[in-house]
């Protein structure tokens, strides 16, 4: 699929609670099979995550992601902070970081438009492992995200030892955080959380206008979710940012 072009990448923006603009896109992965099905990733990464080829897909994801950093540069844009998710397999191969490293040196893009998000099921095995590499990744100036925040077992003695720079707090939380009082206050001690850590947070799967006002008024970072965009292609992720830049500030 690799080979034929099966796959592509979208991207979805994440908007500042301050200025209401792009700060970041999370790239998602997409595949169309050759007769033109899609299939969606949650069912297709966990197949490549069995067979390994989870390893040379998620290179290609975060090669093309920063060529699409790169380009939106040169059409004039300033430089976005690109999100990617990464699978726990990636993270068991030995030369992992080094690989990594290699690819942002190549594509010259500054490591602080890096983000790599991680889910708390990777923390789970072989955590010093983890840990060591999450170090040396953050040393090379990377940004590692907890996704999900709040959806698993969320190991809260852990956090003490992962470094991170951001909280991403999950949809199943996100849902109903307007109607649900229970769920206000749970989103809200995961803020208050996050600013004690002094890591930033966002809030995903936001779809609504109501959601949008209630996570202002407790002061997250930055919202990714329906009600702002879609993930984008390339191309209309382009035309997104052009149509930001021509509204007032
Ligand atoms: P995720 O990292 O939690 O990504 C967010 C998912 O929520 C995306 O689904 C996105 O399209 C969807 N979403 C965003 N905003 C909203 C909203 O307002 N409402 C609703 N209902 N959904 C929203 P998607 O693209 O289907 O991806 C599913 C999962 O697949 C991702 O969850 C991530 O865990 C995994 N994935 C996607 N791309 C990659 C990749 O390149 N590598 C790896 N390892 N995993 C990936
Ligand atoms: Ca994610
Ligand atoms: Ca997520």
């Amino acid at each position: 699929s690799l080979q034929n072009d099966e796959y592509s990448l979208v991207f979805q923006p994440q908007i500042s609670c301050q200025t209401g603009k792009t700060v970041g896109v999370e790239a998602l992965l997409r595949w169309t099979t050759a007769d033109n099905q899609r299939i969606s990733p949650d069912i297709f990464i966990p197949i490549l995550e069995q067979t390994g080829l989870i390893h040379d897909v998620g290179h290609w994801v975060l090669e093309q992601t920063l060529q699409v950093h790169n380009r939106l540069v040169k059409k004039g844009f300033p430089p976005l902070r690109f999100s990617i998710n990464l699978s726990v397999v990636q993270f068991r191969k030995k030369d992992f970081v080094l690989d990594v490293s290699k690819l942002i040196e190549e594509s010259q893009v500054d490591p602080k438009y890096i983000e790599l998000e991680i889910t708390e099921s990777m923390l789970s095995e072989n955590f010093p492992d983890t840990i060591e590499k999450l170090v040396k990744l953050k040393e090379l100036g990377i940004n590692i995200v907890i996704d999900d925040f709040g959806r698993g077992y969320s190991s809260l003695h852990r956090l003490e030892s992962i470094p991170f720079n951001r909280i991403k707090i999950d949809k199943s939380i996100t849902d109903g955080i307007t109607l649900k009082r229970k769920k206000a206050v749970i989103a809200e001690a995961i803020v208050s959380l996050a600013k004690t850590l002094m890591v930033d947070i966002t809030v995903e799967g936001v779809e609504t206008k109501e959601q949008v006002d209630f996570l202002k008024g407790i002061a997250c970072d930055e919202i990714q979710g329906y009600y702002f965009s879609k993930p984008l292609s390339e191309e209309a992720l382009a035309e997104f940012l052009k149509k930001e830049m021509l509204q007032a500030p």
